[in-house]
């Protein structure tokens, strides 16, 4: 977490001025994310294009009740973000996950398209994804943004990991193919500080879009929450603005997490791989297994204290989602612990610390 983000904090709390905030956010935040559109997405916005919510989740839900109206459908390529069905169901809305054909991670715009119907209002893109880590081509994303100006759908790009890539990547930026720039766009840009500045629990996000749809995502969170914490935007603001190295160190450490977890993973015979192109996430297929994700997941923590996330909540059963935002040393020992629930050829007996477990299942 950035220093600049704790001292802009503490600053800020002493001078006693913790009142309600605007609810589209303090102007201090929407400049900073005025310059940080500018330096990645290559794009000059207006206070009026900016909302400042309660963590990313909080933007794209209230795009979404922006946006859709009970019945209509938004999809998504499978595997999702566990909570982009969910933020449909709450406002009666039909989200549709799209599942690639072709059985790897990387959809096509067919993919989406055959998917289309007279109800769907909007697509959401998550690229880097979660749970898979899979950055969408530059195809895909161009072919996505055009296909949603020709059919007048609304596109939400999630880039909260943006930043966040791997082997020599670079940011793909989803206006460099929208023809539409002016109030007219229907793209709904998200981002915000959880991931590329590991500040979760500061739960600021925002999103960029036209006037109007802001106007209204505004007035739909004054009603939920109000403004976020003017403390947090602060910290926000300090963070966006401030030294940057933190970011690439962390992008640093993760790649070389995913290449252990990786390599540890190729060691387990019969569990596919595919190597994430960014984020923290690995999402592989135990289905050899268990076919059952919640049931193998369950178990993994019953019997091994290892927590992973069963595929099933993202779309995909027979994957679990592991994370390496850990250290290399938490890592060694989750897959270590795995390999030796799962692989019945592995020595009868583990040491968990000075714990001795001994296997009573086969
Ligand atoms: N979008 C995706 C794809 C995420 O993985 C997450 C967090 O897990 C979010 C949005 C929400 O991030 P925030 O912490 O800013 O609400």
């Amino acid at each position: 977490m950035p220093m600049d983000a704790i001292l802009a904090t503490v600053a800020h709390v002493n001078t006693g001025e913790v009142r309600y905030a605007p609810a589209d956010g303090i102007p201090a935040l929407k400049q900073a994310v005025i310059r940080y559109t500018e330096e990645f997405y290559d794009r000059k916005v207006n206070p009026e294009n900016i909302i400042a919510s309660g963590g990313a989740k909080q933007a794209i839900m209230v795009a979404l009740q922006a946006i859709l109206n009970p019945q209509e459908e938004v999809i998504y390529p499978a595997p999702y973000w566990v909570s982009y069905p969910d933020m449909a169901r709450l406002i009666g809305a039909i989200g549709v996950p799209a599942l690639p054909e072709d059985g790897t991670f990387y959809p096509r715009i067919k993919d989406i398209t055959d998917r289309v119907g007279s109800y769907t209002k909007a697509v959401i893109i998550n690229s880097p994804n979660n749970p898979t880590g899979a950055m969408y081509s530059e195809e895909f994303i161009s072919d996505v943004v055009e296909y949603c100006e020709k059919k007048d759908l609304w596109l939400i790009m999630d880039d909260i990991y943006h930043r966040l890539i791997f082997d020599g990547r670079k940011t793909i930026n989803c206006y460099k193919y929208a023809k539409r720039l002016d109030e007219n766009s229907k793209i709904i840009l998200i981002n915000g500080v959880s991931k590329q500045y590991a500040m979760t629990g500061f739960r600021i996000g925002w999103a960029v879009g036209n006037k109007k749809v802001i106007e209204a995502m505004s007035n739909i969170q004054g009603h939920q929450t109000s403004g976020p914490s003017v403390l947090l935007q602060k910290a926000a603001v300090a963070a966006i603005n401030g030294i940057q190295s933190g970011v690439e160190s962390l992008r640093v450490t993760l790649e070389n997490n995913r290449n252990v977890m990786v390599d540890l993973l190729h060691s387990f015979e019969g569990v596919k791989v595919t190597k994430p192109d960014g984020t923290f996430y690995c999402f592989a297929d135990f289905s050899v297994y268990e076919k059952d994700s919640n049931k193998l997941s369950e178990f993994l923590i019953d019997k091994v204290q290892v927590l992973t996330v069963p595929g099933k909540e993202f779309g995909l059963d027979g994957y679990l989602r592991l994370s390496y935002c850990g250290t290399i040393k938490d890592i060694q020992e989750g897959i270590e612990r795995m390999k030796w629930a799962l692989d019945l050829n592995s020595p009868n007996e583990l040491y968990i610390g000075d714990r001795k477990l001994v296997r009573d299942w086969s």
